[in-house]
């Protein structure tokens, strides 16, 4: 039996993840396949080969490692300890996409592949259009993409029973014309508004349906891409970090180890200076259970994609018991550690909600200090 329900929450958050059994720390919560994923669309135009479906890297360590760095001559030591099964990799028939196996091309068609299938060197094609006009209005670093919200709508499309694929999308739209807007203006900047209009007009000409009209009205396709930004859950898969999680679990010497650990530190520094900040294959996708999964800055779980791929696992940090609401941090590793203040502010802009967690009411005495590093913005302070 699962242990965990999605119920609503008796503060404002509306729903959340909630426990119905302990879970001891280090216990697996869940785990759980996206509705739709894809990878970000800077991140595939610099060639980062992963499967179009799951995300699964397509090539070995050490050919990324060896790409990431311009340095032909790399050999990893241990290679053998990552499987790859490469000799799977498979391709749609009418298009240039690549999957990891026979099952992901399946999976991909069946689900929302066949009403986007397209030649990608066609530049006229809308597909191509939108995806272009896309890369201009969002740089690197990547957070969303329109790619993801057109899968969620050829999804409804190809389903057996659209009206229930509609309404399971719309669940995820709860916020009022007004914070949708507030949000894509974060996401697009200043031209939000005419972006917007040319994103969805583009997108009409993409793809059409009865079921998938309420999306693509001004109002449908702001909450739509809305929900696909702060519901857009980032996932990122590298055959590098594959490697090195099992190099790392192979049995060594102290000497074997530490002279192992010298040459990945090296490895990271040729792939940095060459590569930036474009290191991982990643993306974002829509989880139905991991996105009922409410933000707390100290957090009783934490997801993580131990698979290599778009599967994603939710783990308990510490005890949890029955009745307990499970929480994940929203915020990296580096905003998490800063004041309460300078938390608030980076969730009001990016999620629209006030934390009202342990932590930050423990903390709600403290002054209003922003931690040093966000002194520069000059963004006023408008979260109490
Ligand atoms: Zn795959
Ligand atoms: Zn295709
Ligand atoms: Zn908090």
């Amino acid at each position: 039996m699962e242990g965990f329900e999605i119920k609503i929450t008796n503060s404002n958050k509306g729903k959340g993840l909630f426990a119905t059994k302990k879970y001891d720390p280090g216990d697996i919560i869940l785990e759980e396949d996206p509705i739709v994923s894809c990878q970000f669309a800077w991140n595939a135009a610099y060639r980062y080969l992963a499967c179009d479906h799951c995300m699964r890297p397509l090539e070995t360590p050490e050919r990324n490692v060896r790409r990431l760095s311009c340095k032909s001559d790399i050999v990893l030591p241990h290679a053998d300890c990552v499987e790859m099964n490469l000799d799977e990799a498979t391709g749609c028939d009418d298009c240039e996409a690549l999957y990891c196996s026979e099952f992901c091309k399946q999976q991909a068609y069946v689900t929302y592949h066949r009403s986007m299938c397209h030649d990608s060197l066609d530049a006229l094609h809308p597909m191509t259009v939108v995806l272009e006009e896309w890369k201009q209005m969002h740089y690197p670093p990547e957070t969303t993409n329109i790619l993801l919200l057109i899968r969620i709508l050829a999804y409804i499309n190809q389903n057996s029973d659209p009206a229930a694929a509609a309404a399971k999308i719309k669940q995820f739209c709860h916020r009022t014309v007004n914070e949708d807007a507030e949000l894509i203006h974060k996401l697009l900047g200043e031209q939000f508004a005419i972006q917007l209009n040319r994103l969805r007009e583009l997108t009409a000409a993409v793809i059409d349906g009865d079921y998938i009209q309420d999306f693509l009205t001004p109002e449908g396709f702001c909450a739509l891409m809305a929900l696909v930004g702060t519901n857009g859950q980032g996932i990122g898969t590298s055959p590098l970090a594959m490697w090195v999680n099992a190099v790392s679990e192979l049995t060594m010497s102290d000497d074997e180890r530490k002279q192992i650990n010298l040459y990945i530190d090296k490895l990271y520094q040729y792939v940095e200076e060459e590569s930036g900040t474009f290191l991982n294959t990643e993306g974002s996708g829509l989880f139905e259970l991991q996105s009922a999964c409410n933000h707390s800055c100290s957090p009783n779980a934490e997801s993580s994609f131990p698979y290599s791929n778009h599967r994603i696992q939710l783990k308990a940090l510490k005890t949890i018991m029955p009745g307990d609401e499970i929480c994940i941090s929203y915020l990296d590793e580096c905003m998490i550690q800063r004041s309460r203040h300078s938390r608030q502010k980076e969730l009001a802009q990016n999620y629209l909600f006030k934390c009202w967690c342990e932590r930050c009411t423990s903390q709600a005495a403290d002054p209003d200090v922003t931690s040093d590093e966000d002194m520069s913005e000059d963004e006023p302070d408008d979260v109490d």
